[in-house]
């Protein structure tokens, strides 16, 4: 591999994912859907960071400080009903990736996007404003 010291840094996006296991409910799907009754989900969220690699480690970002700042958001909605959790009060994928990312984007300026999987064929992502 070539060595990039002295040369112009590109874009980037690393990625890391983590598993969580939560149940919820949704609270306001029509009468009779399947979505209205408690059940749980193995949910994958991943975080996505773009930005110019450090020229010298050619690291964006230390994987291992990624996992450190989910660890709050871990602890707050792993094993847990996600509906009482606050702001998850309707705790649907798209609401879940919108309320990581107000959490963890003070702390990490390059995250870039944030997916939840809710399946392993559905999920959502959700960019930020
Ligand atoms: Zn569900």
């Amino acid at each position: 591999m070539q060595d990039r010291v002295g040369v112009a840094p590109l874009p980037t996006t690393i990625y890391k994912s983590f598993r969580i296991e939560a149940a919820h409910r949704l609270p306001h799907v029509p009468p009779g859907h399947k979505c209205a009754r408690l059940h749980g989900h193995s949910f994958r969220i991943e975080l996505r960071l773009c930005g110019e690699p450090d020229p010298v480690t050619g690291w964006l970002m230390d994987f291992a400080d990624l996992k450190k700042a989910f660890a709050p958001v871990f602890e707050a909605i792993d094993h847990r009903y996600l509906n009482d959790v606050a702001g998850l009060e309707n705790p649907t994928s798209e609401r879940l990736a919108e309320w990581v990312w107000q959490r963890l984007r003070p702390s990490l300026p390059l995250l870039e996007e944030v997916r939840v999987a809710e399946t392993c064929t559905a999920g959502a992502c959700y960019r930020g404003p």
